[in-house]
């Protein structure tokens, strides 16, 4: 192995960056190459964790090479197999190899977006992956896009944009005189809208429990009736949040009918779509979010279904000016472009960030229009062969009408078998998914959003669930 000295090494040396980069990559290789066979979540506790990374900070260096060997054998036995084809817990996703190889070059690249200045590269990608997203999405062509950390962070981006906006029509610049005296804002939600939107809700300073409730279906769709009568009790500035895609059904909210009351009554509408908004790429599927053109703001994620590694998420604008007025900063030491070139920092939260869009603009060029449709309309087959395949099986119920890749599923009508049969095949390593309460229910909770996720993979999980069930059997 090649060395060289190094100054903060006083005498000592350290692994030449290539080396160090070489070894990184075949760590990473193996990773990726385990990801079929080893368990998908092993228990773990924390003391082995601790054992193998904790530990007080040492005072002097340690060469990079054995710090990256020490992480990842450190590591490994917590790290959970989410971008393998067996979990469907929550809603993850996976990683798309032309992203994950972006990804890595964007950390090499180092790039900050914020400004034009700081990287015209990074400020070309944003854009142009802007435009092909609210493309593939189905939103306006003029819309703003920002590139955020996820979906929590969109909603607020997004919600930002509605508060500047119906506070600015009722007179009041909410961005200089905040909200203390300021004519109250409306946020009329669905009864299961996502957490993320209440706490955007609580960050922009308008309380969590000043929310207004519409009632939801079965299905947890916002009942179009029920927020048009609520809207007729709002006076003032109000905003709707609809959802395209329910964490536990993946339902959608009828979102035509919602915007047309948003417009009768000059209410804001934002659209949470963390996954669902996905389903407008696909010709197939695209029938479920009829009207979503019409909102004024939207929040999608691009590390659920577009499986680009995490810290990926959008939020789009059909009003660019209340989106930039809501997130834009000013300071003379800040170079500003202009002739219209594209500033990062004007439609996120964030100042300094990473150059997210570059593993963006790759997994949507390695996919291409098709292959996005494609990847929607594979995990929505995969969520049916599990609703199949679970339904006809004794002591098992699926709760829900799997229209996208949601499936909730009860075993033996009883909360404690099925959560126990969550934790069985948990614990088992086979397959993961998590449980939920759905409408006083606990059911287990299956979620297909990842490229890599097979039939077979879903029939090695279908036949672990099963397993798991019949053990629970008293
Ligand atoms: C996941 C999700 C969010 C939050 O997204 P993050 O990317 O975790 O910030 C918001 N809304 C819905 C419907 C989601 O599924």
């Amino acid at each position: 192995m090649r060395e060289r000295h190094h100054l903060w090494a006083e005498g000592g040396s350290v692994t030449e960056p290539d080396v160090l980069l070489k070894r990184a990559q075949q760590l990473a290789q193996h990773y990726v190459e385990s990801l079929a066979r080893r368990a998908v979540a092993a228990p773990v506790d924390r003391e082995t964790l601790a054992a193998a990374l904790g530990g007080p900070l040492g005072d002097g260096p340690v060469d990079p090479l054995t710090v990256v060997e020490e992480l990842a054998q450190g590591v490994d036995p917590g790290l959970v197999a989410t971008s393998g084809g067996r979990f469907f817990g929550f809603v993850e996703g996976g990683v798309l190899p032309a992203a994950l190889a972006a990804d890595w070059l964007t950390a090499t690249w180092d790039q900050n977006p914020g400004l034009h200045v700081l990287s015209p590269a990074a400020a070309a990608v944003e854009e142009i992956t802007a435009g092909w997203l609210l493309d593939l999405l189905g939103l306006p062509s003029t819309a703003s896009l920002g590139f955020t950390t996820g979906a929590q962070m969109a909603n607020f981006a997004g919600l930002a944009a509605a508060r500047h906006d119906v506070l600015e029509k009722a007179g009041w610049d909410v961005e200089s005189d905040g909200l203390t005296g300021a004519p109250p804002v409306a946020v009329l939600v669905g009864a299961e809208c996502h957490i993320t939107i209440g706490r955007a809700v609580r960050f922009l300073g308008m309380g969590e429990r000043t929310m207004v409730v519409v009632a939801a279906d079965s299905q947890g769709r916002m009942d179009a009736d029920g927020l048009r009568r609520a809207l007729g009790n709002v006076q003032g500035p109000s905003i709707v949040c609809a959802q395209a895609g329910n964490v536990n059904t993946g339902a959608f909210d009828p979102l035509r009918e919602i915007a047309e009351s948003c417009r009768d009554h000059g209410a804001w509408l934002h659209v949470d779509g963390a996954f669902g908004l996905w389903a407008a790429a696909s010709p197939a599927h695209r029938y479920l979010v009829d009207g979503v053109k019409l909102a004024d703001s939207w929040a999608t994620d691009g590390h659920k279904w577009l499986n680009v590694p995490y810290d990926s998420g959008f939020v789009a604008c059909a009003h660019p000016e209340s989106h930039r007025t809501a997130m834009a900063v000013r300071a003379p030491y800040l170079v500003r472009e202009t002739d219209g070139a594209r500033d990062g920092t004007d439609w996120t939260p964030e100042s300094s960030r990473r150059a997210r869009a570059f593993a963006v603009w790759a997994a949507l060029r390695s996919l291409g229009r098709e292959g996005v449709a494609a990847l929607v309309d594979r995990c929505c087959d995969h969520a049916t062969r599990f609703a199949e395949a679970l339904s006809a099986t004794k002591d098992l119920e699926v709760l829900n009408d799997v229209a996208l890749n949601q499936v909730l599923v009860r075993v033996g009508d009883d909360d404690t078998r099925t959560k126990a049969t969550a934790a069985i095949v948990q614990s088992g390593g086979e397959a993961w998914l998590g449980d939920t309460v759905w409408r006083n229910k606990a059911a287990l909770r299956i979620s297909v959003s990842d490229h890599a996720t097979t039939a077979a993979d879903v029939d090695r999980a279908i036949a672990a669930i099963e397993a798991a069930a019949a053990a629970t059997r008293a």
